[in-house]
């Protein structure tokens, strides 16, 4: 075995092969994949194959839409059989809310390329005339999607990457993983020891144990999942066409056409009817090969005889195979896939739980992120660091035992589950409760998302619902007296050394503060000028920073920090995000509310807007930065977690003349989106650059030295093809959430990235990607909002506030 490689890849299932395919299209043919068994002897080989079209999110409806454009061509590509039966499929629809998640998803499709059609019981029928349709309101049909023979493909991956120069070495186990000090890696095997620049973590149901090797952690749990094959059925053996494959949440099971048996998979719904396979390890013996469990008819036959009921030409005939196989699920069922957290070059392709589907998908766009540094499409939600230490061992049995439950189940919008709450909570968490208010999860925190003012539930969907007047007053407060808001789940890190400002000077676009107390919004860039980070940076001394960004960046940005330190550079990077709590008070009566407590000056001439000062309040030493995300006049507060509940009291209790009100995040993207800041991970993301996100005024005209300059003044000399507008909307009882399609002369010109309505403005707003062309302030286009076209204006200064008369008052 040769001593050296590019890149490592343990684990041959479809997962590590698509991986290796793409990475050999890169150029990247220096790898080699290394496998304990054969090719597909993990969960590869007994998987039922199925690769729907239709998936919730966008940026996973990109991956499997790329692999079912892949797949079928695969055969001719590679000489390998692949199996490809472009059945399409149908998934059902019982309530008005799965046809309202339908019309969001089909939207999403006119951006994404995939055809989907959504037709009714009778349409439905014709297809499918074998199918029961009592309570089906509607099918959302995509035709272009179907099944493939999981191995055929996964075997047909490995030869296109083998014929592409890329390394596939069977029967040898790769048995630790050892960092070496010059920041390479020892992948230990069987066969030898061999050297690599990058680690890829593959290993399917075994990748929790790989991460043990060097100090990791994997969310995920091998959970059990079974089909079952009928015997050979008459209506197939006398059909010439195969039916599409049914997604049936009534029954929570997908059935479909098995040559010309009938296939039924289950997804048990009850609670403690999912179950783990290979308690207690967790993992399969090392000697474990094409594994699989003794059938269990028990916790299926509710499910099996749903489905019997639906299509009564498998009722009489018998099962003559059961396939009870191990399926890993994750915390949210989005695979881990990207770099693993505080581990240099150390890649995870793992987690997947509908991985023959998202197989060639994920390991394309992770080829390009390994290769290029960022990959075409938004993987923050791929991102293994989107769980920290806290998603531990009782989160993610919790969380992934309710995902598997849940896998049939409409995810309307604002539902919070409650599998996994509460695992970094605030001094508050206990008396916010108490106060009504509903709390969301952002990265393990919990933080006010609103206030139930009389104990009612949110009746979640797609429209607006019973807390839209809810969330409206708690946006008037803000705007016309003064509220509060427990924000402690920001990331928070200090940058300190003699060298701090000159890192971080040559890390961000924008002007460093040059006065102790100043701040800038800025950003981190690759060096092809696609965006990485945003921080809210304040200068305490020159040698002494503070950072702040999004909650679910706290790990990303760490690693982007501490990987950007020069060698021999004096800077120290310190995570202090769970020492430090943050109470936003803003509102016009907020200068008040915080005089009343201090002897310290709240005003403008000695307090500007973007400064930031040490302060006493209510006799706690504490951080004030004014600056909010509502645009108001305004300030953050970021006090020792240990005072919260001191700080909380004293700000209410001085506040209650003004009229006081808590608030939480749904008011805050209203008060946002009327102020036209955009938000991080939803419009500003990895795909882009400053110049298409129109964020060239957080980009220093002095400075060249920054990573990415060259690249971005490159992109700006060229010329960009889409830019990021702000648009109001005609909407009717729905706005717009990301996603959403945008129209011009019949056309689909752009896609919506995030929206909402402005309950102070009564505007229902938006962010898009548009075609530069349609760009200007004045264009009128259509978004297509629920399968409903809805006129829209692009806007040329934010609904409130435009000339910040407010902000610095
Ligand atoms: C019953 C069932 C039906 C399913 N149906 C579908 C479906 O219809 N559609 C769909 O998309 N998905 C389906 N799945 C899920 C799908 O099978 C998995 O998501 C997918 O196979 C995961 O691929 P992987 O490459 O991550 O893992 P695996 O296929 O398990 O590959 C991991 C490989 O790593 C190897 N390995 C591990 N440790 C080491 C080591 N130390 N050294 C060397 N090699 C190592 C293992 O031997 C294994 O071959 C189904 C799963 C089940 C159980």
């Amino acid at each position: 075995m040769r001593s050296h490689a590019r890149v490592v890849i343990v684990g041959g299932g479809m997962m590590g092969c698509g991986l290796l395919y793409h990475l050999a299209e890169e150029g990247w043919t220096d790898s080699v994949l290394i496998e304990k068994g054969e090719l597909t002897s993990g969960s590869t080989w007994h998987a039922a194959g199925q690769c729907p079209s239709f998936i919730g999110s966008y940026n996973m409806a990109k991956i499997h839409h790329y692999s079912n454009t892949l797949y079928p061509t695969l055969e001719e590509k590679t000489g390998s059989y692949v199996s490809w039966h472009g059945c399409g499929g149908i998934r059902l629809a019982f309530t008005g809310a799965e046809v309202d998640w339908f019309r969001r998803v089909a939207s999403m499709a006119a951006n994404i390329g995939y055809d989907i059609a959504i037709i009714g019981p009778d349409e439905i029928r014709k297809i499918v005339p074998y199918l029961g349709v009592d309570g089906v309101i509607a099918g959302a049909y995509t035709t272009m999607d179907g099944h493939i023979d999981p191995a055929g493909g996964c075997n047909a991956l490995a030869a296109g990457a083998r014929q592409m120069g890329a390394e596939i070495i069977l029967r040898n186990r790769v048995i630790d993983i050892r960092a070496k000090p010059d920041g390479e890696w020892l992948v230990v095997t069987e066969q030898g020891d061999l050297t690599c620049e990058h680690v890829v973590n593959a290993a399917g149901c075994y990748a929790g144990k790989v991460m043990e090797w060097v100090g990791g952690y994997a969310p995920f749990v091998n959970m059990l999942h079974q089909y079952f094959v009928t015997e050979p059925i008459r209506e197939f053996i006398d059909s010439d066409t195969e039916m599409p494959v049914i997604r049936d949440p009534s029954a929570s099971c997908y059935y479909r056409q098995e040559q010309k048996s009938g296939l039924i998979g289950v997804y048990e719904t009850a609670e403690g009817t999912a179950e783990e396979a290979w308690t207690p390890q967790g993992y399969p013996a090392w000697e474990s090969e094409s594994e699989l469990f003794e059938a269990n008819y028990e916790r299926s036959m509710p499910h099996l005889e749903a489905v019997l009921k639906r299509v009564p030409i498998w009722a009489d005939s018998g099962i003559k195979r059961v396939v009870n196989g191990a399926i890993s699920h994750t915390p949210d069922s989005n695979p881990l896939l990207g770099p693993a957290a505080g581990l240099n070059n150390f890649w995870m392709c793992t987690g997947a739980s509908i991985g023959i589907a998202q197989g060639g998908g994920c390991g394309k766009y992770l080829a390009q992120w390994m290769v290029h540094g960022d990959a075409d499409i938004n993987m923050a939600e791929f991102d293994p660091r989107r769980f920290g230490k806290w998603a531990d061992g009782d989160f993610t049995r919790a969380t992934a035992f309710e995902e598997y439950n849940r896998m049939y189940a409409c995810p309307a919008p604002g539902l919070e589950l409650p599998a996994g709450r509460a695992k970094r909570t605030t001094p508050l968490y206990d008396k916010l409760q108490a106060k009504g208010c509903v709390h969301t999860r952002a990265f393990g925190w919990e933080r006010p998302k609103w206030f139930s003012p009389d104990g009612r539930d949110e009746a979640c969907g797609y429209r607006r619902n019973n807390i839209f007047g809810v969330v409206a007053e708690e946006c008037r407060a803000v705007r016309q007296r003064v509220g509060v808001l427990d924000l402690s789940s920001f990331a928070k890190f200090a940058v300190t050394g003699d060298d701090a400002e000159r890192f971080l000077d040559r890390l961000t676009a924008n002007r460093m503060p040059n006065k102790d107390g100043g701040m800038v919004l800025t950003h981190a860039l690759s060096e092809s000028a696609r965006m990485q980070a945003e921080f809210t940076l304040t200068r305490w001394t020159a040698d002494n920073f503070y950072l702040l960004s999004g909650a679910a960046c706290e790990l990303r940005d760490l690693d982007l920090l501490n990987n950007s330190i020069a060698e021999g550079e004096n800077v120290t990077i310190t995570n202090v995000s769970d020492y430090w709590g943050v109470l936003v008070v803003a509102g016009p009566r907020s200068r008040e509310v915080l005089s009343k407590l201090s002897i310290s000056d709240f005003s403008n001439e000695n307090f500007p807007w973007f400064t930031a000062r040490k302060v006493g309040i209510s006799n706690i030493v504490l951080r004030a930065l004014r600056v909010n995300y509502v645009g108001e006049l305004g300030w953050e507060l970021h006090c020792p977690m240990s005072k919260m509940d001191e700080l909380y009291d004293a700000i209410w209790q001085a506040g209650v003349e003004f009229d006081i009100a808590d608030f939480g995040v749904y008011a805050v993207n209203s008060l946002r989106m009327e102020k036209a800041y955009k938000g991080w991970g939803a419009d500003l993301t990895g795909e882009v650059t400053m110049a298409e996100a129109a964020m060239e005024r957080f980009v220093s005209k002095n400075k060249s030295h920054f990573t990415g300059a060259s690249a971005l003044r490159q992109r700006l000399q060229d010329g960009i093809a889409s830019r990021c507008v702000y648009l109001e909307i005609e909407a009717s009882d729905a706005d717009a959430g990301g996603g959403e399609p945008v129209y011009a002369d019949g056309d689909v010109i752009g896609v919506t990235t995030s929206g909402g309505f402005g309950h102070v403005t009564e505007k229902s707003l938006a962010f898009a990607y548009v075609d530069i062309n349609h760009a200007d302030p004045g264009t009128e286009l259509l978004i297509e909002i629920l399968g409903d076209r809805r006129p829209a204006r692009v806007l040329d200064e934010p609904a409130w506030d435009p000339g910040n008369d407010r902000i610095r008052a």
